[in-house]
């Protein structure tokens, strides 16, 4: 099944062989478990500004920094893109209800032990997020001490455009000084994934929400688990094929 997957990848960016030296891994529903109270927060969030934004609208939305998302809200309701103040407002209002619900420090399962896996196997780890909370650094250190460092980190104030966009995922390759064919990008979000595959990077769908695999699937992943723990378990099988 991997190496079918591989071939497939290579042929499609016109690539020789993959040679593995990187693992860029996004954050939100990958190494933490906060995807559920980031939907319940916009969902709070757009009733309280009537903006009009469902749950899994914002399960779709995943991976956007939040102008991103508040200006496709705001040219829907209104036809324009929605100021920088509104903005600074209404992402202020979605942090403090995403902070009432402090689920935030709930690790993905399986995420600690595959990070080790990987560093033990000698690859580099890169965090490539669309978020820009604050808060960030203390949660990876807290639940990842020693892994993530401000150089190994692309995050919403480094990037001019956020997810779909391949730039974040460029970085990524540029920190871990890597070219696309030697790294691979785990992620659970649709524009994730559409990010990271423009990037031509091998990209890892985790399927951690609550949408149908064939969102993940035709944005191009070329592989799919339903969970970390999943990846984390088949690590050793996949890998030969990945180097
Ligand atoms: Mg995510």
């Amino acid at each position: 099944m991997t190496e079918k997957n591989v071939t497939e990848y290579l042929q499609e960016h016109g690539f020789e062989k993959l040679h593995l030296k990187a693992v860029l891994f996004d954050m939100d529903g990958v190494l933490f478990d906060s995807m559920p109270t980031h939907a319940r927060a916009w969902a709070e969030t757009s009733e309280h500004y009537h903006l009009g934004l469902t749950e899994s609208e914002a399960y779709e939305n995943e991976g956007r920094t939040a102008k991103s998302t508040l200006n496709i809200l705001f040219q829907r309701n209104e036809g324009r893109d929605a100021t920088e103040e509104e903005i600074k407002e209404i992402y202020a209002y979605k942090i403090k209800v995403y902070n009432t619900y402090n689920a935030e420090t709930i690790p993905m399962k399986g995420a600690a032990e595959i990070m080790k896996k990987i560093r033990q196997d000698g690859f580099q780890i890169i965090l490539v997020t669309g978020s820009g909370q604050d808060t960030l650094m203390a949660r990876l250190q807290k639940f990842y001490p020693g892994v993530f460092t401000k150089d190994v980190m692309v995050t919403a104030k480094n990037v001019n455009h956020g997810k779909p966009h391949p730039e974040p995922y460029l970085k990524g390759l540029q920190l871990a000084n890597v070219h696309p064919w030697e790294a691979v990008v785990v992620e659970n979000a649709p524009l994730g994934v559409r990010s990271a595959v423009n990037a031509k990077i091998f990209t890892i769908a985790l399927n951690t929400g609550p949408m149908k695999d064939e969102k993940l699937l035709n944005e191009g992943a070329n592989i799919l688990f339903h969970s970390m723990q999943e990846f984390c378990d088949e690590w050793d099988r996949i890998k030969k094929y990945l180097q």
